[in-house]
């Protein structure tokens, strides 16, 4: 019984090569094998091949183009706009690739292709080191870092990708190659900020940061009448806080197990990566003298458990579209965009965090990496997430309008992995609003070197020169 696209002697033949399962319409487990974190992304793949171990990953890239059918690659399943899935095409799944390697005298850490970030923050802890990745813990790392990595160590040791030392890759014709700084550089070059374009990778090999056993974190919580004073005082303090200082400021309507209300609050969550625990209260006290919270809940943790403090906000299968910018100036007219759609967003799920940036992310040279504008003060992702197809319309509409009036401050770049599916959008305009022409022009001479015939094109696109 052939599958759609797919005839028998075909998947007879990729059997005899692919040592994991494969999945088909109609088979038991079909239907959860499908599924990715956003909810509202509802596709019907013709095969899901679930690698068991990195040569299958080959396989199954030789495979898709024998059988002339799309291939969606597949990490952790978060990419918001849907990209780890397909329509009657192929889904190179994998998620079964989850081990850890920890070397603990360079410090260097081994990642395989679908490891979440929570296999690599327990991995590294025990040994008091941490790689830079992002804030919930379910995570795929391999969409993660091919975008960027935006994260609690952001202002103390950069994006993700800063602490990437090489990566292994499958290319489009199925061959293995290594990159790095001294190995297909300009590969290693694109695969920092450019997505999965360039190839599916294997393992990643990330320098791992030292972390103290207990972080100083926590949030800040504050009522909606102290808005515009913790605002203004944030704006300040952000100005000149030590690197070791990482913040993200959110809007949102906090969980029932907060127990706060279902009042909009702005939270000031942030995390001191420093030795010296004293030092990073002495930072946030500055910040609690100017602008007092009415709640706080702060305090030092071990790492793995911040690290997954706030996975209970974005659960699998919510209906979920996001938008981002950056922008660098929080004056008063900023402040009036974010205090009244702050206070317009009255239901759970829906939110909105600024990233604050500078520090080791900004001393990254612009040119270094494709991940866009290093001198950006501030991130701005507006994320929608909800459980009631009804509330489609309304939620989506909240997020393109506060995007809509923050664009008017925008600051140049686009981080596409807080980007939602944006069906018809041209996929060149995207990227070039994301890179800038500079950066795509020579992303696009990498992709036409190791993918021209754009094999890997479910993905936020760079189309071959
Ligand atoms: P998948 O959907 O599995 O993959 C996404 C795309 O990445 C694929 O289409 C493919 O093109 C590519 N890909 C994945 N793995 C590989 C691989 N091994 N080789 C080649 N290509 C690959 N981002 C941040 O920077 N910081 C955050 O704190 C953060 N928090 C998030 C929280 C939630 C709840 C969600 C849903 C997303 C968050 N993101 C964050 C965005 C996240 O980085 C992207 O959604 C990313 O695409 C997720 O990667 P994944 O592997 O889970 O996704």
């Amino acid at each position: 019984d052939s599958k759609p696209g797919i005839a028998e002697h075909e998947l007879v033949a990729l059997r005899a090569q692919f040592s994991g399962e494969l999945v088909l319409p109609g088979a038991d487990g079909y239907t959860a094998a499908r599924g990715v974190w956003n909810g509202l992304i509802d596709k019907k793949p013709a095969l899901i091949a679930r690698a068991a171990a990195a040569a299958d990953v080959a396989v199954v890239v030789r495979f898709a183009q024998r059988v002339q059918l799309p291939l969606a690659v597949r990490g952790g399943g978060h990419n918001v706009a849907g990209n780890g899935t397909v329509d009657d095409g192929i889904v190179l799944d994998l998620g079964a690739l989850r081990d850890v390697s920890v070397d603990p005298v360079s410090a260097t850490v081994r990642v395989a292709a679908g490891a979440l970030l929570r296999d690599v923050d327990q991995a590294t802890a025990p040994f008091g080191l941490a790689v830079p990745l992002g804030v919930v813990s379910a995570t795929g790392v391999g969409g993660l870092t091919l975008g960027g990595g935006l994260g609690w160590l952001t202002r103390a040791y950069g994006l993700t990708v800063d602490n990437l030392v090489s990566a292994e890759i499958v290319t489009a014709a199925g061959n293995v190659v290594w990159s790095s700084h001294n190995e297909n550089p300009e590969l290693f070059w694109a695969i920092r900020g450019g997505g999965g374009n360039f190839g599916v990778v294997t393992a990643f090999t990330f320098q791992a940061q030292r972390l103290a056993p207990l972080v100083f974190a926590g949030n800040l919580i504050y009522a909606q009448p102290q808005w515009r004073q913790a605002l203004r005082a944030y704006e300040v303090w952000t100005r000149d806080i030590p690197d070791e200082l990482t913040s993200i400021l959110t809007f949102m309507v906090p969980p029932a197990s907060w127990d706060l209300g279902d009042e909009p609050r702005l939270v000031i969550g942030f995390v001191w990566a420093g030795e010296d625990i004293t030092a990073g209260e002495r930072v946030i006290a500055s910040l609690r003298e100017v602008a007092p919270p009415d709640v706080e809940v702060v305090e030092p943790m071990p790492w793995t458990q911040w690290q997954s403090a706030v996975d209970e906000l974005f659960p699998r299968g919510a209906r979920a579209y996001w938008k981002n910018l950056a922008f660098d100036e929080m004056d008063d007219a900023v402040l009036e965009v974010l205090m009244r759609r702050g206070a317009e967003q009255n239901w759970y799920g829906t939110g909105f965090d600024i990233h604050h940036l500078g520090g080791a992310f900004g001393r990254v040279a612009e040119k270094a990496t494709p991940f866009p504008n290093r001198d950006a003060r501030f991130w701005l992702n507006v994320y929608g997430f909800w459980p009631d197809a009804a509330d489609d319309a309304a939620r989506i509409a909240f997020v393109r309008g506060l995007a809509a009036d923050m664009d008017a401050f925008a600051a140049g770049g686009q981080y596409v992995n807080f980007v939602g599916e944006e069906a018809g959008t041209d996929p060149l305009a995207l990227a070039r609003e994301a890179y800038g022409p500079q950066k795509l022009r020579r992303l696009r001479e990498v992709k036409h070197e190791f993918d021209p015939d754009n094999v890997f094109r479910l993905n936020h696109n760079i189309p071959p020169r």
